[in-house]
């Protein structure tokens, strides 16, 4: 990394950019990786071949541009969410791209911008600020309670005070795993409106894993409420890079005057497709996986730790008056965790049950070894 160094300081960087750090969760190579809550299940054969297939066929029109308009996978992946969410859509309330970073980033430079102002309740997606930046856009740190719930009446201030352009709303949480109520998203979106007319960013990127339904079925009515998602962790695709949103058409018309021509790769198309016709086959993991995130909350508390309620495929835990202390104790017992730089905390993807056991062993040891 040339950060800091003189030819770096001497590139012609955007000011705001100087002195900041790149998205950069460690990519260490141990053998129990816990660390970015991925899905521990590698794709199933059958679906590895049906890609492979679906590939082939895209290759042979690799000459031509892509469809730009996605419409085959929007019409698919609005199928999926009518399913799944208790609302029925179709491809006009649907847009894809990238990774759900890339959807943010269409919606920040469409509604946010120069000038302009975005807020997100922190502890929160460290992303959400940092596409906010890149997009020029000013950003806001919103309030939580002590429970890492998102304390409405402190948050209904801040919007009156503020009004921000965009307001991001995650549920459930990372990295804290917190699910929010739709009486509490009705709230702020209430209140943000009052300020001025914003835009809504309700980013459930792990919703699959949640105890609770989506929060889909608000954007009924709602023109300025906006559903983002992922493949990349309930499907086990973080390195297909796609994610997409749910919306009145009006906001997919609006992402339309920013992305890039032909953003979303034939490849991508074909896998993300292929992908789908597995969705019953992929949700069956998230079943096994979300028993798995339980178990881990329930045997972190037997061993003494306190842990926040998860609706997530990952575990908050604590709390340690060293957290990197704690997170260096446990990655020398081989197993990769997260430290997002909560004061007290860590938080533990779920993986698969052996993988659950060996992180449980070790912290199970750093407890003695605090104890002692
Ligand atoms: C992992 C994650 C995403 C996913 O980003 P992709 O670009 O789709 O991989 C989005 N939002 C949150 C809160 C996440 O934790």
């Amino acid at each position: 990394m040339t950060f800091g160094s003189r030819e770096f300081d001497e590139l012609p960087v955007r000011d705001e950019l100087r002195g900041k750090s790149p998205y950069g969760a460690p990519q260490l190579d141990v053998p129990v990786q816990l660390n970015t809550n991925e899905n521990p299940y590698p794709l199933p054969e059958p679906l590895v071949e049906r890609i492979a297939e679906r590939v082939r066929e895209a290759a042979r029109g690799l000459n031509r541009y892509p469809d730009r308009d996605a419409v085959e996978l929007r019409t698919e992946l609005a199928r999926y969410l009518t399913r799944t969410g208790k609302h029925p859509l179709t491809a006009a309330n649907v847009w894809a791209a990238n990774g759900s970073n890339e959807v943010i980033q269409q919606l920040l430079q469409t509604f946010g911008g120069p000038g302009r102002t975005a807020i997100g309740f922190e502890p929160s997606y460290s992303m959400h600020g940092l596409i906010a930046r890149g997009t020029g856009t000013g950003w806001l740190s919103g309030p939580r309670n002590e429970d890492f719930t998102i304390d409405v009446e402190a948050a209904r201030k801040a919007l009156a005070e503020h009004r921000p352009d965009v307001v991001f709303i995650t549920s459930p949480n990372n990295p804290t795993g917190t699910a929010v109520d739709a009486g509490t998203v009705l709230a702020l979106y209430e209140a943000a409106q009052a300020a001025r007319p914003s835009l809504v960013v309700v980013d459930e990127a792990y919703v699959e894993f949640s105890h609770r339904d989506s929060l889909l079925p608000l954007i009924e009515g709602r023109p300025r409420l906006v559903v983002s998602r992922t493949m990349s962790k309930a499907f086990g695709a973080a390195g297909l890079r796609l994610g997409y949103l749910a919306a009145h058409p009006a906001v997919v018309d609006a992402v339309q005057l920013v992305r890039l021509p032909y953003h979303l790769s034939a490849v991508t198309q074909a896998t993300a497709l292929a992908a789908l016709e597995h969705t019953d086959t992929l949700l069956g993991y998230v079943e096994t996986l979300k028993a798995e995130r339980d178990r881990l909350v329930g045997e972190l508390r037997a061993i003494g730790y306190e842990v926040t309620e998860s609706d997530a495929n990952f575990v908050q835990f604590g709390r340690f008056e060293d957290s990197h202390a704690a997170w260096q104790r446990i990655l020398d017992r081989g197993v990769l965790i997260r430290d997002n730089g909560v004061p007290g905390w860590l938080r533990v993807t779920a993986g698969t049950p052996s993988e659950n056991d060996a992180f449980l062993d070790a912290v199970r040891d750093l407890k003695k070894e605090q104890r002692a």
